[in-house]
């Protein structure tokens, strides 16, 4: 598996050949089969690796959230709402359903030993993320050649993809 310290340079070196080899499923593969195939690497990947020791995705995104989930937070951390805000939050795209997002990053709830603070009241992008085991991958591709260049387990699975494929780099 690629370092987590690597894989933006590697996944970039790439970027081209994760292109063309979205374009060639298209060609080849239809939405089911391509989902169990991301579904099973997903799984079997996770399964063996230690996120605690990654934590790129806590480093490189401002997790966006939606109001259920700051009352929830604020309740959580045990602050009132506004003062979780003014202490947590910046305003984001107020159209978006996710209206809202965290002001510091890297994430202001990672602690120093690579674990997640609210871990069980994070926001539901964390939970989420990388998002290989959702449904749609075949007309998420692009967002999934992003994500490998955060992700060390979506660049593991896109390369184990291509030798699934016989793609020719
Ligand atoms: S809330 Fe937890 S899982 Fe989400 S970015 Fe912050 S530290 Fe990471
Ligand atoms: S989900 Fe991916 S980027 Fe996030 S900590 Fe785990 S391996 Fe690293």
């Amino acid at each position: 598996m690629v370092k987590p310290t690597e894989v933006k340079n590697k996944a970039q070196q790439i970027a081209e050949q994760n292109y063309k080899f979205r374009a060639f499923l298209k060609s080849c593969t239809h939405d089911d089969k391509l989902d169990a195939q991301f579904l099973e690497l997903h799984e079997g990947l996770f399964a063996d690796y230690d996120c605690c020791k990654c934590n790129n995705c806590c480093k490189s995104y401002n997790i966006i959230l939606d109001s259920g989930e700051v009352k929830r937070l604020s309740e959580f951390i045990g602050l009132a709402e506004g003062v979780f805000a003014a202490e947590y939050l910046i305003d984001a795209d107020p159209e978006d359903e996710k209206p809202f997002k965290f002001k510091a990053n890297p994430c202001a709830f990672l602690n120093d030993d690579g674990r997640c603070l609210i871990q069980n009241c994070k926001p539901e992008v964390c939970t989420g993320f990388p998002y290989t085991d959702q449904p749609h991958r075949l007309s998420r591709m692009y967002s999934v050649i992003e994500h490998a260049e955060v992700c060390p387990v979506v660049y593991e699975i896109l390369e184990r993809l291509k030798v699934m494929y016989r793609f020719r780099k």
